[in-house]
């Protein structure tokens, strides 16, 4: 329930319906806005008798949320959610933001290679898993603490954005601690106290959509994170389990605009997961950008052959850079453009 307050509502009568929400056994989270204030009203699991509230001095009206995912909906928040990270990029305010790069961090000259030739595509965020969620315990699991270190080196050189997985809550610690935005892959995406905990973390948070999750499964999954106090969350589309075996999976573009109606979060697309196969990502990545995505994660990778993860959907680099100019043409068509690109780290000046 969202308590929205008359645009000359004081401080005092703002502060008596919180106190009413809380003697009623619920919590109250004031949300000020540029024309007013709401108080949204949370912890309760059905429709609340608003009758004490609505009698309060300065309450214009009350609006019951309908949706089951609170927060997360466009009932309890119109404006759009845009996460802004350290290095400028903006995710969520109208321009379509990229994160690139290999499915695991492998060595120090993969990563820090990669990250400068994508930068200079026009990439402003970085991908590497350092902790790896393996269908099978003996494929490689990813290079743990000193991934993440080459990640954080990475950055250092190119001013990128750095997003990496945390696959539960010892790496979730450590993530948070090296990353610009904590990811929470598919197969976690219902782990719910591993997404209180991310919630907790003080980072924003790539929420992927688990492979047999509906969209409200994945907004009532994001719930989790707001209701811990972080907004700054993203969703990301990247496919779910289909009965066609000509992809890995069947991504589901029909979720960004569907999300986008449902939901303030920015929502991006991942046709990397989402196909499985190097040749069908481009084309997929251009419909996600047609169809409203917020921003794209693509794995790339200089040699996918040799690559230790995901090599078959890794692009080459160089048409990673196709990429990157054809989409640039396709926001336009749209009304939209590309983040724009990160200007150069001098050398010597890490
Ligand atoms: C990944 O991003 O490398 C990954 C494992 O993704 P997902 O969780 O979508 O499978
Ligand atoms: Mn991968």
């Amino acid at each position: 329930m969202l308590v929205v307050m008359r645009h000359d509502a004081t401080a005092r009568e703002i502060d008596a319906v919180v106190a009413t929400i809380r003697e009623m056994g619920y919590d109250a989270r004031p949300i000020p806005g540029k024309q007013r204030t709401a108080i949204g009203l949370i912890g309760n699991d059905g429709k609340v008798n608003a009758d004490r509230i609505e009698a309060l001095g300065g309450v214009l009206e009350i609006i019951h949320v309908s949706q089951p995912y609170k927060q997360v909906s466009r009932e309890w928040k119109e404006e759009a959610t845009v996460v802004v990270l350290d290095n400028g990029t903006r995710i969520g305010a109208g321009d379509v933001a990229v994160m690139a790069g290999p499915c695991s961090v492998e060595s120090e000259a993969q990563i820090i290679g990669s990250a400068h030739r994508l930068r200079e595509a026009g990439a402003t965020i970085l991908r590497g898993g350092a902790f790896k969620p393996r269908t099978s315990p003996y494929s490689f699991q990813g290079m743990g603490e000193d991934g993440l270190k080459l990640l954080a080196r990475a950055r250092e050189e190119t001013g990128m954005a750095i997003v990496t997985e945390a696959i539960d809550s010892e790496s979730l610690d450590l993530v948070a601690q090296y990353a610009d935005i904590v990811q929470i892959g598919a197969r976690n995406m219902q782990n719910f106290s591993l997404l209180r905990r991310a919630g907790r973390a003080g980072k924003p948070v790539l929420l992927k959509r688990g492979m047999a999750a509906t969209i409200k499964d994945l907004l009532l999954s994001a719930e989790y994170l707001l209701a811990e106090g972080n907004g700054n969350v993203i969703l990301c589309e990247r496919g779910v389990r289909g009965f066609d075996t000509h992809t890995r999976n069947l991504l589901d573009l029909t979720a960004i605009p569907v999300v986008k109606s449902l939901s303030h979060l920015p929502i991006i697309a991942d046709p990397s997961h989402g196909t499985g196969i190097r040749a069908k990502v481009i084309p997929m990545a251009r419909a996600a950008v047609a169809a409203g995505a917020d921003g794209l994660m693509i794995e790339v990778h200089p040699d996918p052959e040799r690559a230790l993860s995901d090599g078959a959907q890794s692009l080459y680099p160089g048409q990673f850079e196709e990429l990157m100019e054809q989409i640039a043409v396709i926001a336009n068509a749209i009304g939209r453009q590309l983040v724009p690109p990160l200007v150069p780290v001098a050398a010597g000046s890490a």
